[in-house]
């Protein structure tokens, strides 16, 4: 995991200046403009209509009074008021007019429409030197009389605005009807709008606070509430603890099982984390197989060591899996504010460093953090990020150590053992380095380099041979796991042009029984593409006979811890004993490592294993070193 990863990230999504809560405000302000917009566009359009409509009926009642006051002219001269009475009647014609009179120039009444029509008519004042006046819904005319060019009279016409009135009731009716919709339909759109603004708010926020494998808080959400844990327990001299917890073999059963399974396994992991913790704990998935756990007040150290046990205890347990019952183990680290880091970031850093060490110390265990830790992590990443560079720059070489047929003392072959010799570290050992390649994956290319390297090498020391000697080269787990391990081996072999039988795969006890029914597929792969296999370092791992016996293996190899105490060592001398005599019940080649003293030898051969490995034969010798020493051995 980067480091970098670890560190608080800035939740922004939700608040950011792009967010959809701006946006949403941005379209509210508008709708709500363009809805003012159109309510004012609708009252200036019913005033213009209103304004146009009144003019209209103007200029109507204006031609209608000229030609009655044109008609009227004869009977006004004439005093014929019948006449004049008939001729203002015909205004009946017209339902818009409501009243009509016909006076002379003294103001006396000739004639009126209806008949009765008894309103007093406005002095010419009250028409402001206008021929009209709007008032109390009603148009009033006036309209004279002319006989040879002068004034002999007057027409007072009163007219009904109602039908105006109704027209413009439509007129505004339908287009406030029309803008209201348009409003309506804006209104509704918007709250459309808004609720799924809303909505992605509501989904964003979960998304960037929730793990979507677990349901757990993920790693955003976590370095909220640590943030906000520390501040509190800051405020009220408390303390806080920090749990991080990995997974050992995870990768393991995600591999073999598939993503599916995996990540059923992740869900069943964060339920027994959260059943050991209080209700108020947080806990959450901050990636991959790493949770995280704030325990908040703690009081004592012991606290979080006993919620360490505990959880420890509950993730050993068997997960059943599709009707199978896997193991994982966990990993803690554990820091506390405000003894090891008073910021988050620290605090996370801290934690991390002990769960590394919890790693180193054998996984399954959890660790507290010590500020020594931080050395050999310092020390760890810088030579992670030499050994990342060693291959092209040529800093790795193999040594060579003999295989000795402990009966006949004839070499029949070789173990290569990786050297790496970086100009910043000086010569590091592969008990250092070998397990930084295999957590950062640099073992895979590296591994293929050693087999590369091995074989090409023995080629040259077999050509002039009879008796051809073969390699072994040490596998680790990580290159099992490369996809089609067998087509790459075969591949390696071809391009060496060597037989295959020549090459022997060293793994270990513990390597091959971890998860032995995933690989017993590769093995019996490689056997049949001839390579040789051998178990390394055994007797130190907790072999099952029932899965030994179902291995193609070709070699068991004693663990030199056995040998180192012959033959004095009652118990090694067991154990030695017990493993050559199973190694022959299976037909298999013992082979006994790290043989130091003749005594050792004699011992290992009187109980009769085959071959030895070891100081007392040669060191690991450099490649260049090997034809002498053939020579000199043969
Ligand atoms: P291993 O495979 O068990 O290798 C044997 C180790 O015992 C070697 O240590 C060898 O130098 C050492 N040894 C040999 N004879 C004696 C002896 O008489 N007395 C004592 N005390 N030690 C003896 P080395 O070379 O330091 O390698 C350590 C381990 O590193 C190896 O253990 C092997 O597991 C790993 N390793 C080395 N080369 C490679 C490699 O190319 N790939 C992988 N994956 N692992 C490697
Ligand atoms: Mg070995
Ligand atoms: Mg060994």
């Amino acid at each position: 995991m980067k480091r970098e990863d670890l560190l608080p990230h800035t939740l922004h999504a939700p608040h950011s200046p792009h967010s959809p809560r701006i946006s949403y405000r941005l379209l509210f302000a508008s709708a709500m403009a363009a809805g003012a917009a159109l309510l004012l566009a609708v009252v200036l359009l019913i005033i213009v209509e209103f304004f146009s409509l009144r003019s209209a009926l103007l200029e109507d009642s204006r031609v209608k009074a000229a030609v009655v006051a044109d008609n009227l002219s004869a009977a006004l001269v004439f005093r014929d008021s019948q006449t004049a009475a008939e001729i203002v009647g015909s205004l009946r014609a017209s339902p818009i007019v409501i009243g009509a009179v016909l006076i002379d120039q003294d103001g006396a009444r000739l004639a009126s429409y209806p008949e009765d029509f008894a309103e007093p008519m406005p002095g010419p004042r009250e028409f402001a030197d206008a021929d009209h006046r709007f008032r109390n819904s009603r148009l009033e005319l006036m309209a004279p009389v002319m006989h040879q060019g002068t004034a002999i009279g007057q027409v007072y016409l009163v007219m009904s605005m109602s039908s105006v009135e109704r027209r413009l009731g439509i007129y505004a009716l339908s287009s406030s009807a029309v803008a209201a919709v348009a409003l309506l339909l804006a209104v509704g759109l918007l709250s459309r709008v808004r609720q799924s603004v809303r909505q992605a708010e509501q989904n964003l926020r979960h998304l960037a606070h929730v793990d979507p494998v677990t349901g757990l808080a993920n790693r955003n959400a976590f370095n909220e509430r640590l943030e906000f844990a520390i501040d509190e327990a800051a405020s009220f001299d408390e303390n806080v603890a920090m749990l991080l917890l990995d997974l050992d073999n995870f990768k393991q059963v995600n591999d073999t099982l598939g993503h599916q399974a995996g990540d059923e396994l992740l869900r069943m992991v964060a339920q027994r984390i959260q059943r050991s913790l209080r209700r108020d704990d947080v806990v959450a998935r901050l990636g991959g197989d790493e949770f995280a756990v704030i325990l908040r007040s703690i009081a004592e150290r012991s606290e979080a060591t006993q919620v360490c046990a505990k959880l420890i205890e509950s993730i050993g347990q068997p997960f059943p899996i599709e009707g199978q019952d896997f193991f994982v183990t966990a990993s803690i680290g554990v820091a506390f504010f405000p003894e090891d880091a008073d910021d988050s970031r620290t605090l996370i850093r801290n934690a991390d460093t002990a769960m590394y060490q919890a790693k180193l110390a054998g996984k399954n265990v959890f660790e507290l953090f010590m500020p020594a830790m931080n050395v050999n992590v310092k020390k760890r990443v810088s030579l992670e990020s030499s050994l990342r560079n060693a291959l092209q720059n040529d800093e790795l070489s193999l040594h060579y150590q003999p295989k000795i047929d402990l009966m006949s003392r004839q070499v029949l072959g070789f173990e290569a053992l990786l050297r790496w010799h970086s100009p910043e570290h000086g010569n590091v050992s592969p008990a250092d380095f070998i397990p930084i390649a295999e957590d950062s994956g640099l073992i895979v290319p590296i591994g293929e380099w050693v087999i590369t390297r091995a074989l090409g090498d023995l080629r040259v020391w077999n050509t002039s041979r009879r008796q051809k000697l073969h390699v072994a080269v040490n596998l680790s787990t990580r290159q099992l796991r490369v996809d089609n391990i067998t087509r790459r081996i075969a591949q390696l072999i071809g391009e060496s042009a060597v037989p295959a039988d020549w090459l022997e795969l060293e793994l270990t006890e513990s390597m091959v029984m971890e998860n032995v029914h995933a690989q017993i597929e590769t093995f019996q792969q490689l056997q049949e593409l001839g390579v040789k296999l051998a178990i390394d370092d055994f007797g130190t791992g907790y072999s099952s006979m029932s899965y030994l016996k179902r291995l193609p293996i070709d070699t068991l190899k004693i663990d030199r811890s056995f040998v180192s105490d012959l033959p004095k060592d009652s118990n090694g001398l067991a154990i030695a004993t017990a493993i050559v005599a199973l190694g022959h019940s299976l037909g298999l080649t013992v082979i006994a490592e790290g043989i130091e003293t003749t005594a050792q030898a004699e011992a290992l051969l009187n109980l009769g294993c085959d071959l030895g490995q070891g100081y007392l034969f040669a060191r690991p010798m450099p490649a260049a070193q090997v034809a002498e020493y053939l020579a000199a051995n043969a």
